[in-house]
């Protein structure tokens, strides 16, 4: 069934590809473009806790000079990614997860409302943006990228919610997605997690399509109590390691 779903709607998806690449690139600075490449590898895990940013090495990295990575260092302070150490360098912080876990149960009571007043509004555009996006999960999922899994599944978000009448909701769940992107790690969880949400996200579009609003709703408190629930698995974690490190200092 979902291969057949995919095939159906890859010919929409090459069209959606070529649209996009006949848009105008964002303007960004050097130092945007350090600070969002190295945000994205802290928030999915590809860059771990205590790692060594060196500046000279990131800067050879982007082909730029020292300035802009610096700038970039600091932003990342800012944000809680890293910590600076002297002479110019950063380590990667580790997350708060229980900041985390406060922020996605936040999320989780204000996100299936959203959906369900967006979805009333999605048009064909948005849909064929929404399939192309679950053709790109589907690819990464099978390959367990969980980074990038992670980023298309904000990104998956992000249509239905810029559909969102109400703009303070959405702004403010953007907002919540922002301060809580290090809950991305959510999804080193294996092959199987990724499967059951790929499924999820598949399943939303398809009532999307139906105009089953009401068991979008049901499906969209689901979806979000599944991600509250692997963002509490790594709290449970993270408090384990804590006492075994504990443990072995007595
Ligand atoms: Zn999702």
């Amino acid at each position: 069934m979902t291969g057949i779903f995919f095939r159906s709607y890859k010919i929409y998806y090459i069209w959606n590809c070529a649209m996009k690449q006949v848009e105008r690139p964002e303007f960004k600075t050097k130092a945007h473009v350090v600070f969002d490449d190295l945000r994205q590898r802290i928030a999915s895990g590809a860059l771990i806790p205590g790692e060594r940013l060196i500046l000279k090495n990131v800067a050879q990295e982007f082909g730029c000079s020292e300035i802009p990575v610096r700038e970039a260092f600091r932003s990342l302070a800012a944000g809680g990614f890293v910590e600076l150490v002297p002479h110019g360098g950063a380590h990667v912080s580790a997350p708060n997860v229980q900041d985390i876990a406060e922020l996605t149960e936040i999320r989780a009571l204000l996100e299936p409302e959203a959906t369900c007043l967006a979805a009333q509004r999605l048009d064909d555009t948005a849909l064929l943006e929404l399939d192309g996006i679950l053709i790109e999960m589907a690819a990464v999922a099978s390959a367990e990228h969980a980074p990038a899994y992670g980023a298309l599944n904000r990104r998956f978000h992000d249509v239905i919610l810029s559909h969102c009448p109400n703009r303070r909701l959405a702004t403010t769940i953007n907002d919540i997605w922002d301060r809580a992107e290090r809950g991305r790690l959510v999804y080193l969880k294996g092959p199987r997690f990724i499967a059951d949400s790929m499924n999820q996200h598949i399943e939303m579009v398809r009532l999307i399509r139906a105009g089953d609003f009401a068991a979008l709703r049901e499906l969209s408190v689901r979806h979000s109590q599944f991600g509250l629930h692997a963002v509490r698995d790594l709290v449970a974690w993270e408090d384990q390691s804590a006492a075994r490190k504990v443990g072995s200092h007595r």
